[in-house]
C-alpha cells in the first residue's frame, strides 16, 4: 500500500506524503513571485502611461503658452501697423482697436517720440485733449512719478488701454528708467519687437506687477526709406503680467496638475524666474523642459506634475499586490485544505482497505473452515439454500447420499425438488388445515421452520438420482446475515434408512409372536384400541373369532414340547391361508388364538369360524393326526369397552369347551 501512495502525485509532481503544508507554503511563494513579477509589470506600464499622460498634458500646456507668447506678439503688430497705416490715431481709435486685444495682456500703451523742442506742445495737446494736469514724467516723487527732467528726446505713455483698475502711469516716460530704455534702445536698433527683462509693471495690481513690456517701434510710412532713428514714431508697449498670462483661463493651482517654472535663460549666466506656480512639484522624474523664444528673449519652461495629476492618475499597484497576496493565501489554505482533506481520506481509505482485507481473510478462513466442515460431514447431507428454497450449497455428504453433482443442483434446483412429491403434497395438505390456509408442497417442508421456534428435525423421503428412495431426517435451520437478517435456510438431512429399517424390525419384533410368526397379544391390544376407537368415532363394525386348541396338553404330554410347538406352528400357518387380508391373525399365548376382523359383523365372523374351524380339522398334522378347536365369537356392539367384548368371546370358547370341544359356539348375548 505504501508504494501505491508514495507514486501518487499532486499537482503531477508533488509527493503524495509531503505534507499540505510545504504545498501551501510552495503554492503561496509561487503566488508571492508571480504577483511581484505581476507588480513590477504593472508599475512599468503605469509609468508608461503616466508618462505618456503626463507629456500630453504638459505640450498642450506648452502649446498653450506659446500661442499665447505668439499671440502678444501678433495683437501687438497688429496695433502697430493699424498705427502705421493711419494718418493720425485718436484716443477713441486707439481705445477701440486696443481694448479687444486685451485677453491676456495687461495694457496697451502708445508712447510717441517727442522731441524736447515739441514737450511743451505736446503736453498741452494732451491736456487740451481733456487730461488735466499731464506731463512727461520720470519714475521717482511722493506718488511714484514726478516731472521730467528736460532731455532731447522723451517716449511719454499717451494712450494706454488696461485691465487694470488703477490708476494709469500716462505721461511716464518709458525712455526714464533704464531698464526700460534698454529695451526701447535694442527695438530702435532692431526695428523689430524686443521683449524686456522682467520688471515690475506699473498701473497694474501688486500680485501681477511682475512682467515684460513687449515693445514695438513704430515707424512713419513716408520714412520708410529714411534711418530708424528718423522714422520712428514713438512705441507702442504690450504691459504683460506673467502671472496672468500663464494662468489666465487655466485651472487654479490648487487644481492643476502641473506646476511651471518660466526662466528668461537670455543672460546664460543668470537664469531670472519669471514666473512659478505655486503648487509644489511631485518628487520623480516627470519633467518636459523646453526653450520658447520670445521677442528676443529666450525662455526656459518646465513642467512637473503636481500632486492632483498624481491624485487623478492613481497607481493599482498596491491593488494588485493585495489582490496577488490575498489570492495566493487563498490558493494556498485552500490547497492546503483540499490535501489535507484528500490524505485524511486517504489514510482512512487505507484503513477500510486493511480492515476489509482482514475481514475478507478471515472470511475466507471461516469459508475455507466450513467448506472443509460441510465436506468432511461426508454421512450428512448439507443443503443450504436462498430465500426462494434454490440452493446454494450441497456438500459431498449430499453428493453421496443422493447421486447429483454438487454443480448439478447449485443455482439450478430447488430443496423442495429432492423430495418425493407425494409426502410433500400430503404434508402440505396436513399443514393447510393446521394452519387454515392453502400451503404450497414447496413451502410444506419449510413453513415449520418459520412458524415454530426449536421445530425438530422431521423424517422425510428424498428421491436419488437413480430414482432411489432414501429416508432422512431433516433439520431445516434459518441462515441469518451478520445483521441478523434472514437470508436462506439450511438443511441437514442424516440418511435413517437402517435406523428405520432396525426400528421395523424390533417393532416387527415385539408385536411377533416368536414361535409361530403371527402377530402377538401386545399387537392385538394395539389394533383392539384402535378399531374400538374407529368403530366409535366413525362407525361401523367388526368382530372377533376367538380360538383354543383341543387337548393340547396332551400332545406335549404323548408327543413332546417341541412336537407341540410344531403343531402351533402347522396350526397358525394353516389358518393364515383362510385368513382375509384384512384380517388380523394374533396369539394370545399358549394355544390360544385370536383373529380380529375389521368391517365384520357377527354373521360374517361366523362364516369365518366356520372357515378356520373347518380349514382345521380337514388334514391332521403330521406326527399328531388331526387337531381340532373350539371358537368363540364376538362382534363389537355399541357402548361396548373391549374387555366385555372379549370376555363375550372368552366365553363362547368355554362354552364350545363345555359342549364338546371342536365347535363353534354361537355369539352369546
Ligand atoms: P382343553 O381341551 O380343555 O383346552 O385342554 P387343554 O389341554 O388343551 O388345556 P390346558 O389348559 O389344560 O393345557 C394347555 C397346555 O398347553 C398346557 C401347556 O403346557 C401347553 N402349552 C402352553 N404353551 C405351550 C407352548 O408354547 N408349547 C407347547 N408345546 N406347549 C404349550
Ligand atoms: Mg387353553
Ligand atoms: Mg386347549
Amino acid at each position: 500500500m505504501s508504494s501505491n501512495r508514495s507514486s501518487s502525485k499532486i499537482l503531477g509532481f508533488i509527493n503524495e506524503d509531503t505534507s499540505s503544508w510545504v504545498v501551501a507554503l510552495l503554492v503561496f511563494s509561487a503566488g508571492a513571485v508571480l504577483t511581484a513579477l505581476l507588480a513590477a509589470t504593472n508599475a512599468n506600464l503605469y509609468q508608461r502611461q503616466l508618462r505618456q499622460r503626463f507629456e500630453l498634458l504638459a505640450e498642450e500646456r506648452v502649446s498653450r503658452i506659446q500661442d499665447r507668447l505668439e499671440g502678444q506678439i501678433r495683437q501687438l503688430d497688429s496695433l502697430r501697423r493699424f498705427f502705421v497705416y493711419s494718418d493720425e490715431v485718436s484716443e477713441e481709435e486707439y481705445n477701440g482697436f486696443a481694448r479687444p486685444l486685451l485677453t491676456f495682456t495687461q495694457a496697451y500703451s502708445w508712447a510717441p517720440k517727442v522731441l524736447d523742442s515739441d514737450r511743451q506742445a505736446f503736453e498741452q495737446r494732451a491736456r487740451d485733449a481733456g487730461l488735466r494736469d499731464f506731463a512727461v514724467r520720470d519714475l521717482g516723487g511722493e506718488q511714484g512719478l514726478s516731472v521730467a527732467s528736460r532731455r532731447a528726446v522723451y517716449y511719454p505713455v499717451r494712450f494706454t488701454q488696461s485691465r487694470s483698475t488703477l490708476k494709469l502711469p500716462l505721461g511716464l516716460d518709458v525712455n526714464a528708467e533704464p531698464n526700460r530704455q534698454e529695451v526701447l534702445e535694442k527695438a530702435i536698433w532692431s526695428g523689430d519687437m524686443t521683449a524686456s527683462p522682467h520688471i515690475n509693471l506699473l498701473g497694474v495690481e501688486p500680485e501681477n506687477s511682475r512682467g515684460v513690456l513687449l515693445v514695438a517701434p513704430v515707424q512713419s510710412r513716408s520714412h520708410s526709406d529714411a534711418s530708424a532713428q528718423g522714422a520712428l514714431e514713438g512705441f507702442l508697449i504690450a504691459v504683460i503680467s506673467l502671472r496672468k498670462m500663464m494662468t489666465d483661463g487655466l485651472p487654479a493651482s490648487a487644481e492643476d496638475n502641473l506646476t511651471l517654472t518660466l526662466e528668461d535663460v537670455t543672460d546664460a549666466s543668470s537664469a531670472d524666474v519669471l514666473y512659478q506656480s505655486p503648487a509644489g512639484a511631485m518628487p520623480g522624474e516627470l519633467l518636459m523642459s523646453t526653450t520658447l523664444n520670445f521677442a528676443g528673449r529666450i525662455y526656459q519652461l518646465r513642467i512637473r506634475p503636481t500632486s492632483v495629476f498624481m491624485g487623478a492618475n492613481p497607481s493599482s499597484n498596491d491593488s494588485v499586490v493585495v489582490l496577488g497576496a490575498l489570492l495566493s493565501f487563498m490558493l494556498s489554505a485552500l490547497l492546503y485544505v483540499l490535501i489535507s482533506q484528500r490524505q485524511r481520506a486517504l489514510r482512512l481509505v487505507a484503513q477500510s482497505t486493511l480492515q476489509l482485507r482482514r475481514r475478507e481473510q478471515q472470511l475466507r478462513t471461516a469459508h475455507s473452515q466450513l467448506r472443509n466442515v460441510l465436506d468432511a460431514a461426508t454421512q450428512v447431507a448439507i443443503v443450504a439454500t436462498d430465500m426462494n428454497g434454490l440452493i446454494t450449497t450441497f456438500n459431498i455428504g449430499a453428493e453421496k447420499m443422493l447421486g447429483y453433482r454438487s454443480a448439478q443442483v447449485c443455482g439450478a434446483w430447488t430443496l423442495c425438488q429432492l423430495h418425493l412429491p407425494s409426502e410433500l403434497a400430503a404434508h402440505a395438505g396436513e399443514l393447510s388445515q393446521r394452519y387454515g390456509r392453502s400451503i404450497d408442497p414447496c413451502e410444506a417442508m419449510l413453513i415449520e421452520t418459520v412458524q415454530e421456534q426449536g421445530h425438530q428435525a422431521s423424517d422425510w423421503t428424498l428421491v436419488r438420482d437413480d430414482g432411489s428412495h432414501v429416508r432422512v431426517s431433516m433439520q431445516v435451520s434459518p441462515v441469518l446475515d451478520e445483521q441478523g437478517q434472514w437470508i436462506g435456510y439450511l438443511a441437514v438431512c442424516l440418511d435413517i434408512t437402517e435406523r428405520k429399517r432396525v426400528e421395523e424390525e424390533l417393532r416387527t419384533m415385539s408385536v411377533t409372536d416368536a414361535l409361530t410368526g403371527v402377530y402377538n397379544r401386545r399387537y392385538f391390544q394395539e389394533r383392539l384400541q384402535t378399531e374400538v376407537l374407529r368403530v366409535e368415532r366413525h362407525g361401523g363394525v367388526f368382530s372377533v373369532v376367538m380360538l383354543d386348541i383341543d387337548h393340547f396338553k396332551a400332545i406335549n404330554d404323548h408327543l413332546g414340547h417341541a412336537m407341540g410347538d410344531h403343531v402351533l406352528q402347522a396350526i397358525c400357518e394353516r389358518l393364515c391361508l383362510r385368513l382375509r387380508r384384512s384380517d388380523v391373525f394374533c396369539r394370545l399365548g399358549g394355544e390360544e388364538f385370536m383373529v380380529l376382523c375389521p368391517d365384520t359383523d357377527g354373521e360374517q365372523a361366523h362364516e369365518l369360524a366356520v372357515d378356520l374351524w373347518a380349514a382345521l380339522r380337514a388334514e391332521p398334522v403330521d406326527g399328531v393326526g388331526r387337531v381340532t378347536a373350539s371358537f368363540g365369537i364376538a362382534s363389537w356392539r355399541e357402548g361396548e369397552g373391549a374387555d366385555a367384548l372379549l370376555l363375550r368371546a372368552d366365553s363362547g370358547v368355554y362354552a364350545a369347551k363345555l359342549g364338546g370341544r371342536d365347535r363353534i359356539q354361537a355369539e352369546l348375548d
